[in-house]
Parts: structure tokens; sequence; C-alpha cells
């Protein structure tokens, strides 16, 4: 079920999980091992470099959970975060609590820039600073996209997601691609349950983005699940310049997210240090893009 983790990463370590794992995003989730149960712990050992980089007590989603496979490959590069911050501990964040008792933990930064109030895990913050000053010092500019652009609470992911399927079902009930009675029904669903349902309806075309365009899931998180949360991502105003992404990657800020233009994602070491973290490189739309690689 979405938003549960019961397998273990030492679980992975000694069992029969991943012969197969899920890779860059698709949707698949790891294939069932072909072999017997003694052949296929043999040689299913060793996870990939990724899982071996996640936060000790990191939980998986269970084999079946095609959803949450999905989402450890699409935002999963954020849990292995380095630079003396605190990935999250989970792939999803139940509840607004869960979320309130680990942030609690957290060292937080915050700052103004341009106005707009920007807070983050404080490591994160000041490599953010430190980038803005050097874009600034070449008459450049790092500024939020919006005042949501830094930390978001568990509320406003999840007013964000529901606004996006709501105007996704009637956009595609208005294009004739959708019947009002399985719009309404997928609209009474809980977020969770509504994953599964829209990631079938993109399958066929009727992608969910704000331009009807894109999955969903490169430009809004189910609630629970977003970078944002973690207060170790950023929407940015000058994304689409180049020497403004060199800058944030010279300080630890990457683009993870592919399609998700304005987003980066603090991870905190050199880019010569990702692949070492198991992330690998996509490029899309001329960008690059750290992805979590759960072949290697
Ligand atoms: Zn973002």
């Amino acid at each position: 079920m979405l938003g549960t983790c019961r397998l273990t990463l030492l679980a992975l370590l000694v069992g029969e999980f991943l012969a197969s794992p899920a890779s860059g995003n698709s949707a698949q989730a790891p294939a069932s091992p072909k072999a017997g149960p003694a052949e296929s712990a043999s040689k299913t050992l060793t996870p990939s470099k990724f899982l071996q980089n996640l936060p000790a007590g990191f939980t998986l989603p269970l084999r079946s959970d095609q959803v949450g496979w999905r989402l450890l490959a699409d935002y999963g590069a954020v849990f292995v975060a380095r630079g003396g911050v605190t990935p999250p501990p989970c792939l999803i964040f139940p509840d607004a609590a869960s979320l309130a008792r680990w942030r609690s933990g957290l060292k937080i930064g915050r700052a103004t820039m341009a106005g707009k109030v920007v807070e983050l895990q404080a490591p994160a913050l000041e490599a953010l600073l430190a980038a803005r000053a050097e874009a600034l010092k070449a008459h450049l500019n790092i500024t939020l996209r919006a005042r949501d652009g830094a930390a978001r609470s568990y509320g406003r992911t999840s007013q964000l997601w529901t606004w996006r399927v709501q105007a996704a079902l009637a956009h595609w009930v208005k294009a004739g691609r959708l019947s009002k009675t399985d719009a309404a029904r997928l609209r009474a669903l809980a977020p969770r349950e509504q994953v599964p349902e829209i990631l079938l309806l993109e399958q066929q075309g009727l992608f969910f983005s704000a331009d009807f365009t894109k999955p969903i899931l490169n430009s809004v998180a189910p609630p629970g699940a977003s970078q944002h949360l973690s207060m170790l991502a950023l929407d940015i105003r000058q994304s689409d310049n180049r020497k403004v992404r060199a800058i944030l990657a010279r300080h630890g800020w990457f683009q993870t997210i592919p399609l998700d233009l304005p987003h980066f994602t603090y991870l905190g070491v050199p880019e010569s240090q990702l692949p070492s973290l198991g992330l690998k490189l996509v490029e899309q739309k001329g960008r690059p893009f750290w992805v979590p690689d759960l072949k290697d």
C-alpha cells in the first residue's frame, strides 16, 4: 500500500528481493526472480549502489508496490543526499504529524531572497546562499519561482496534488477522453488510491501535468512524497540559464527530476561524486538530470 514502508534495507541485503530492480523512470516493479529461492538469493545479495547508499533503516516498497518503486525511481535522489543534511527517512510521509516529528530533529536555516522567505536544512541553505552570491557577482541571480519554492507544508503538497488532479479530470472529460462517471469516481478517491489509476490513464496518453502533456509525477508529487517536504529542494526562476545551473551544481544543487525544469535538489557533493552515490546522468531537453540507478 502506498505510504507504508514494510521492507527494510537489511531485509533486502539478506533476502531474495531485487533480481531486476525498477530503472530510470520506468513504472515497472522489480521482476520476480526466475530462479528458485536458493539460487536467486545467491544472485541478489548485492543491492545496487544506490540502494546501498540509502540511509540506515530506510524502508523500501513491497515488491508488488509498483507506485512505490516508481516514486523511488522518480524522486529518490534526495535519499542519498550528503553534505551534512538529513535525508528523509521514508519514501512517503504518511501524514502531517509524521513530517512534523521528523522536522523537529533537523537543523533548519531561514533567509530572505528577493523578498521571499527561504527555509531549508541549514547546510543546503548555506550552499544556496553561496551559490547566489557567486551568481550575483557574475551579474546573474537565483530567486524562488514562488513563495513556496523551497520548503512546503504537508497540507500545501496535498493542495497542489488535488488542484492538478481536478484540473486534469475536467480537461479530459471536456476532451471526450474520460466519462463524467469515471472522473467523479476518481475525484472521490484518496490521493494514494488516485496515484495508480492516474498512472494507468497516463499510459493511455491522458497526462495529468499542468499542460496535460507530461506525467503528473514530473510536475507534482503525491501528498507526502514531495522532495520539498525534506527541505532539500528548490524551484527557481532562472533554471533555463545554463550558467546558473552550473553555479548551483558547484554548490551541491542538482536537477534530479527529469522534465521538472525549475526544480533542484541539494545533494551536497561535487558532481564527480554523484555516480558513487548510485546516481546516473540522464539528459532531457538538453539538460543533465541525476537520477537513481536502481540497476547498477
Ligand atoms: Zn520543485
